[in-house]
């Protein structure tokens, strides 16, 4: 055969997750009625408009002579790889020559009241260009800064939870973060959460050492600080720009954008203009008077008024759109703001969204995903822990087994870290190591679950505790913590868990209590304990306590139990039953039984 009839054979053809049959007529260039007769011979009744799912359409591209194959965004959809934004990946998918340069995206973190709000309206006062608008900028979430004619994009809803969302959701939107550091407060609790965050994304840090107008102010302390904490500033040959900034006076301003740019030129800051079109929801609301308002982050490709969007379960026709000064445009590129109209329902901030071909695509991927959800939820989040951990790692999920980890004295956690710095284990795709994403001192907090969420990392705490709505949101969220008092214990945990042999954990769950009321003896069996069940319930199959005088005396398994002269399985409160334990003949009466099971638990 000769390849050119080769070819003719099986000609590829990229095919959406959703379309029409006429759709998938026009895109093999056949008639929609030999379609329609192949779904017939298919058992598929579908008229030319009738939506198509990919594999039933796949089917009927193999009958007509194609290998058909998910267009790209659907297949990094389906992917879900989780640790890497399906925006990032989407970019490296595409041809090398169609990137071009596009402005980073920065987000600003730190410790509350260093100065965060007040540095974003200094830049925004000092750096955007606004003369088209008079001088007057809205607040959609993000706006644009130019130093030395170069655009930088910044996402002006400072604090952890917009970053946060972004980040559990895979998102990831920023390129940079600037860590914002009071010079006169110096490296504090959240300071280290915002370095915890951006370290788990792998987004480089610009610190702008803020409020050095006080007189207070004392830099050398913290640089000594941040290099504590593993930002060597640059002028102690470490790689970490440290700005001295005063938000309030706007001094430093134009050298923390310099510094920036500079980050940012050393990472490929790239996106494809031409490209399919996808991006972020930044914040969204319903305004009464104009509907869904979203700001959105376009990350790849351009949106035009006029398109239609997908995000989450919402989507709907780009009604108009306007850029963060409110005036009106027709079209934004990559790493470019732009608040717009026409979602019907209002999307979650952090969401991936994406352009489709029609409405009806639209509605067709919404329903899929509605349906998804219900499936996901009757399967209900498995939590994440040790164990799972490993499961992911050898699904090539994770390259890490990561790790928040609290202890209520500093000096806890030196050797707790030292300990697991060296561990390590190797599976068929390699090291697997620890990434100690945070530590701290104190009880475990919300803020440390909201980051372990976010990071898929695990809690784990050296004689602390963890506060109760720290532990309700680890529940909702499915986030382990663990709690531990012996400090090899601890890191034994650790290291099984990198070598795959975490055994589940166990744990006692106490079933039934019966009191014994008098003893016979049977010489075939040795004493029987007659008893009557004051709690719960006795299981043949339990294990017994003896308890007398409140002291436990014994513990061992059931020989046998009876109701009246049969076998029984269990026995109810409220009922008589004869018990008879299988290494204990002491029993008298008046002692307690407590009946318990050991069951195997995921960790929480
Ligand atoms: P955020 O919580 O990090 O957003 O902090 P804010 O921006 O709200 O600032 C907290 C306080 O610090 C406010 O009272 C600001 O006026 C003050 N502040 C912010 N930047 C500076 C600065 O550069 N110098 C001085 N002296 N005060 C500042």
């Amino acid at each position: 055969m000769s390849e050119q009839t080769k070819e003719q054979e099986t000609k590829s053809i990229e095919l959406p997750s959703n379309m029409t049959v006429r759709d998938l007529a026009e895109l093999m260039d056949a008639s929609p009625i030999d379609v329609i007769k192949t779904l017939m011979s298919n058992g598929v009744m579908a008229n030319i408009n009738q939506l198509i799912d990919y594999d039933t359409a796949a089917i009927v591209a193999s009958e007509m002579g194609y290998e058909a194959s998910l267009e790209t965004v659907d297949q990094l959809e389906a992917e879900d790889v989780g640790e890497v934004p399906m925006w990032r990946r989407l970019i490296a998918s595409e041809d090398k020559a169609s990137l071009k340069p596009r402005p980073p995206v920065v987000t600003i973190l730190g410790h509350v009241d260093h100065g965060k709000t007040t540095l974003l309206d200094a830049i925004r006062q000092t750096s955007v260009v606004s003369e088209e608008a008079g001088g007057i900028t809205q607040h959609i979430g993000a706006y644009q800064a130019k130093h030395k004619d170069r655009l930088i994009t910044f996402l002006d809803t400072p604090g952890h939870a917009a970053f946060t969302a972004m980040r559990s959701r895979g998102a990831q939107g920023a390129d940079l973060v600037v860590l914002v550091v009071a010079a006169d407060d110096g490296v504090m609790p959240q300071t280290k959460e915002a370095l915890a965050h951006a370290k788990a994304a792998k987004v480089p840090i610009v610190v702008a050492m803020n409020k050095v107008d006080l007189p207070s102010a004392n830099p050398d302390l913290v640089k000594q600080q941040l290099a504590d904490n593993g930002l060597i500033p640059d002028e102690w040959d470490g790689d970490t720009i440290v700005v001295p900034v005063s938000a309030k006076q706007k001094t430093g301003l134009e050298d923390l954008l310099e510094g920036i740019l500079l980050v940012a030129d050393s990472t490929e800051i790239l996106a494809n203009p031409d490209g399919e079109v996808i991006g972020t929801v930044i914040e969204a609301e319903r305004d009464p008077s104009r509907g869904v308002v979203a700001t959105l982050l376009v990350q790849n490709g351009t949106l035009k008024q006029g398109d239609t969007l997908v995000v989450g379960m919402a989507y709907g026709k780009m009604r108009a759109m306007f850029d963060f000064v409110g005036n009106p445009i027709e079209a934004v590129g990559p790493a470019t703001p732009t608040s717009v109209l026409g979602l019907k329902e209002v999307p979650t901030a952090g969401d991936p969204f994406r352009v489709v071909e029609s409405e009806k695509e639209a509605r067709a991927i919404v329903a899929e995903r509605e349906e998804k959800a219900k499936e996901n939820k009757a399967k209900s989040a498995s939590p994440l822990t040790l164990e799972s951990m490993f499961d992911a790692f050898h699904a090539g999920e994770l390259r890490e087994l990561r790790l928040i980890l609290k202890a209520d004295v500093q000096g806890s956690l030196e050797p707790i870290l030292s300990s697991l710095e060296e561990m390590s284990a190797t599976d068929k795709e390699g090291e697997i190591g620890v990434n100690v994403l945070f530590t701290g001192t104190g009880n475990i907090s919300e803020n440390d679950i909201t980051l372990a969420s976010a990071s898929r990392a695990i809690v784990m705490g050296f004689n602390v505790e963890a506060d109760n709505a720290a532990r309700r949101l680890a529940e909702t969220e499915g986030v382990s913590i663990r709690l531990y008092d012996i400090i090899y214990r601890m890191t034994e945990d650790v290291e099984k868990a990198l070598k795959g042999m975490l055994e589940p954990e166990i744990r006692e769950r106490t079933i039934g209590k019966a009191e014994v009321r008098a003893i016979f003896k049977i010489s075939r069996y040795g004493k029987i304990a007659g008893c009557r069940v004051i709690e719960g319930e006795i299981q043949r199959n339990a294990i017994m306590r003896v308890i007398r005088n409140g002291e436990q005396i014994h513990e061992g398994p059931i020989s046998s139990l009876k109701h009246e002269k049969d076998d029984v399985r269990e026995v109810r409160e409220g009922f008589e039953c004869g018990i008879n334990l299988k290494e204990f003949d002491a029993i008298q009466e008046g002692d307690i039984l407590e009946a318990f099971v050991r069951e195997k638990v995921a960790i929480s």
